[in-house]
Parts: structure tokens; C-alpha cells; sequence
């Protein structure tokens, strides 16, 4: 007994050392992957190893390939760092071994997805009465939405696309901004509609769909199933589309407004980037990431639905065995998965640590950090490219060889971690401020890293 204990404890202490060593580790330098693969690829052993010693392997395999991600002055992709509570109360969770998959298997992990669930709600002003799927990322949560979604308007034409399948159906025409995330796509090919469905839609200078595009679409479609694909939080710019507007016009045709808000939807937590999101209420289906801009482990992201009953439909499966679901929809109802992580009380800890309060100081923090990134860079004669209305920054340097040679030597260098993109034809630096502990100082060190480097 003493053992596991002991066993427990190491792992917390493994897990604290490498927290407290991430504001001074190098962000990301090169690693030798064929080593690191070597380091693994042990033959798997006949015999049985104690567990401290399987702990002790892994910890000195893993720790040369370990990004800093976690840490302070990682900006790549849209990446933020667990928060200390969300982070223990998710090594209690494989402590506790709960299966969220409905309250007979675990009432625990029903009752902290159902509260945390309500917080969620509040934060984003969706409304009170949607469901919450908690699923795995933002990918996962725009499949359930657009599952909702393809249920919805099918049944509108009297077809049951769970019993029916889509042989024979009647053709869905999916609208979306040209400058979707892809994620959508991926979507669209796991439910069966295909990307031939898809009718991007023309958008503005920073990637927010334009709204006349949008009605001469629909417009020029007449009526069917439809279903618009919207966005806050463009992954290149941050641009938001105009929910308000955009869900008017689609509610005006007959169909379904679904947003993917992965880290642009928190947007909706403080009142000095509200308006970028206002009138998201409006829409029928909303996908949010709870492991971009909330700082919460992986792998944690929601599926909210407007109509409980069309979530469920779209998602939910029965079989005699299973009894206890129950008549509110709740965890596996609203998920492709059945049996789960309790990833319901990592967020509940998180949420709880930061209050209301601390949800919205963190958004503006981030936002008014990217901001002295884009000022630090523009000072020192680079070209900021998109207008910073939120956390996102596009930087170039110059021609595009240039530019990626700027974004591969302060990727070597050690000091933070920025990506590439292609945004408009043009290369530029991607840089993305989503953690919870970047400070000021962090940023003017990595702003003086990147003018040195690109110097
Ligand atoms: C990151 C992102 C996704 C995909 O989310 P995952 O959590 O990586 O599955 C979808 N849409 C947008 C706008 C994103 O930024």
C-alpha cells in the first residue's frame, strides 16, 4: 500500500518539478526524434517491471522531447497551460478512475460536468437551457454540433437521418467562410455530407464572413436544408464574424446557425471584447475549447446545443444493459464517446480557481499582451499585418523566404516558440498569447529575441 503511495507522489513530484522549471526551460528547441523513438522503443519485456521503475523510464525517455507549451513564452498555435487546480484536479481524476460515462457509472463526474456546465454558460452567454457535451477538442465538438445540425434540418424536411442514413436524402448545402478552420471539413467528411456540400462564402480583409456574401448566398440557394458554418476567432487574425447579423439572415432561410468559437468564444468573457461576439445567443450550436484559451488540460472542449432534445437525438445511443441516463440528457448523451475521462472536474477546479472575474482578466491580459507584441514588433520596424483585436498577431519580416527563415531561427533559438502561416498568399509569423502565466517581461524578452534574430 505504502508503494502506491509512494508511486502517486513521485508522479505529483515529477509533475511539480517540470511546472516550476518551465519559465527558465528553452520553449521548443530541436530534438533529435530518432533518438527520442530509440528511447522507447525498448523490447517489450516478457516479465512484469515494478512500477517505480516504469515511472523512472518514462520520466528520463520523455522528459529531451517535452515542449514547453505549458510555460510562458510558447505562442504557438492557440496553446495555453493547464491551471494549478484544473492540473491536480485532472491527476485526480486518473486517481479516481471515473468513467463519465452516465450517473450510474460515476454520479461524481455528472454532477461537476452539469455545474461546470452552467459556469460555462454563464461565462459565454449562451443560453441557460443549452446542452454541454463534453468532449475532446474543438474538433470533436463542431462533429456534434454539425450532428445537431444535420438532424435538425433533415427532420425539418420530414427525413430521420439516424434511422435513414443520407442514401436518398435530401441535399444539405453547408455555407461557411472561406477562411474556416479545417477542422470544419474534417466534420463534414465524418458525417457523411462531404466537402462537396460546402459553399465557402466570401470574407472580409481579416477573415470574418462577409454578411451581403452570406445573404446573396442563401438568397441564390432558395430553400432546403441548410446549415451555416460561422466563426469567432479567425486562427490567423482573431477576426469574429457577425453573429448577430449572420445568424438573422440564416434563421430568416430556415436553418441552422452553428459557430465555431474554439478560443474566439471566450471573447464573450470580458466586456472589452464582448462586441466582438455579440449576438452569439442567436445561434443553434456553439463548439468552444476549454484547452486553448482556458488553460485547462487536455483533452477538454464543449459541444453546447440550443435544443437539449436535437443534441441528444443527433448523439445519444441506447441499449437495454444501460439504464440510469435517465430523462435529462447528461455525459455520453451528448458525445460520440461511451465510456470517458471525468474531464468534467478538471474544468469545474479551473473555473473555480479563476472566478468570473479571473476568466475575464485573463482574456484581456492576452489581448493587451498580443497588443505590446504588435507595438514592440512594429517599433522595431517590422509589419504587423492584421488589426489585433484580440490575441492573435501576423508578423512579416519581409519576402516570404525570409520571413520563414526568421520563424525557423527563433524556433532554434530557444527564447519562445512562434509558428508559420500563410495568410492571403503571404508567409508570416503566427503568434498566438493564450497562457495564463505570460507576463510583460515575457513578451519584451521574446519581442527583443525575435528583432535580434531577425536582425
Ligand atoms: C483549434 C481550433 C479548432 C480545432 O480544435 P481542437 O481542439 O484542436 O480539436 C477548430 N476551430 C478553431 C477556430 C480552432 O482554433
Amino acid at each position: 500500500m505504502d508503494e502506491l503511495r509512494h508511486l502517486l507522489r513521485r508522479a505529483a513530484d515529477h509533475a511539480a518539478d517540470y511546472r516550476l522549471s518551465l519559465p527558465d526551460r528553452p520553449v521548443g528547441v530541436p530534438v533529435d526524434q530518432a533518438a527520442l523513438n530509440k528511447a522507447f522503443a525498448v523490447p517489450l519485456p516478457n516479465a512484469p517491471t515494478p512500477p517505480e521503475h516504469v515511472l523512472a523510464e518514462l520520466v528520463a525517455a520523455a522528459e529531451p522531447g517535452l515542449v514547453a507549451t505549458a510555460g510562458p513564452r510558447y505562442f504557438g498555435f492557440v496553446i495555453g497551460g493547464a491551471l494549478p487546480a484544473a492540473t491536480a484536479a485532472d491527476m485526480l481524476a486518473a486517481g479516481w478512475d471515473q468513467n463519465a460515462f452516465n450517473a450510474v457509472a460515476s454520479p461524481a463526474a455528472v454532477a461537476a460536468e452539469t455545474a461546470a456546465g452552467t459556469w460555462l454558460k454563464e461565462l459565454l452567454g449562451i443560453p441557460a437551457t443549452a446542452s454541454v457535451g463534453f468532449v475532446t477538442g474543438g474538433q470533436a465538438a463542431n462533429t456534434a454540433g454539425l450532428a445537431a445540425a444535420r438532424h435538425q434540418v433533415l427532420a425539418d424536411v420530414g427525413w430521420d437521418v439516424e434511422r435513414r442514413g443520407l442514401p436518398g436524402a435530401p441535399v444539405i448545402r453547408v455555407f461557411a467562410g472561406a477562411e474556416r478552420h479545417a477542422t470544419i471539413d474534417r466534420s463534414l467528411r465524418l458525417l457523411g455530407l462531404g466537402t462537396d456540400a460546402l459553399r465557402p462564402v466570401p470574407t472580409g480583409p481579416q477573415g470574418a464572413i462577409d454578411p451581403h456574401a452570406l445573404a446573396a448566398a442563401l438568397r441564390d440557394a432558395g430553400p432546403g436544408p441548410t446549415i451555416v458554418c460561422l466563426q469567432a476567432g479567425n486562427v490567423n487574425t482573431g477576426a469574429c464574424d457577425d453573429l448577430r447579423r449572420a445568424c438573422d439572415l440564416v434563421h430568416r432561410y430556415g436553418g441552422w446557425a452553428h459557430v465555431d468559437g474554439a478560443f474566439g468564444l471566450w471573447a464573450a468573457a470580458s466586456p472589452s471584447t464582448r462586441h466582438l461576439v455579440d449576438g452569439l445567443e442567436a445561434a443553434d450550436s456553439w463548439a468552444c475549447d476549454g484547452h486553448k484559451w482556458l488553460n485547462l488540460p487536455y483533452d477538454t472542449a464543449f459541444a453546447f446545443c440550443a435544443r437539449p432534445d436535437v443534441h441528444a437525438a443527433a448523439m445519444s445511443y441506447a441499449a437495454a444493459y444501460l439504464v440510469g441516463s435517465g430523462g435529462v440528457p447528461a455525459g455520453a448523451d451528448l458525445t460520440a464517446e461511451s465510456s470517458r475521462r471525468a474531464r468534467g472536474f478538471a474544468v469545474w477546479a479551473g473555473l473555480r480557481e479563476l472566478g468570473r472575474d479571473g476568466v475575464a482578466a485573463l482574456v484581456e491580459r492576452c489581448c493587451a499582451l498580443a497588443r505590446r507584441f504588435a507595438d514592440g514588433l512594429t517599433a522595431a520596424g517590422f509589419e504587423v499585418v492584421n488589426d489585433v483585436v484580440l490575441n492573435q498577431v501576423l508578423v512579416g519580416f519581409g519576402d516570404d523566404a525570409r520571413t520563414d527563415r526568421v520563424v525557423a531561427a527563433v524556433q532554434a533559438d530557444g527564447t519562445c516558440w512562434a509558428g508559420g502561416t500563410t495568410w492571403r498568399g503571404r508567409r508570416l509569423m503566427r503568434i498566438s498569447v493564450s497562457n495564463a502565466t505570460t507576463t510583460e517581461a515575457d513578451v519584451d524578452r521574446s519581442v527583443a529575441a525575435i528583432a535580434r534574430l531577425a536582425r
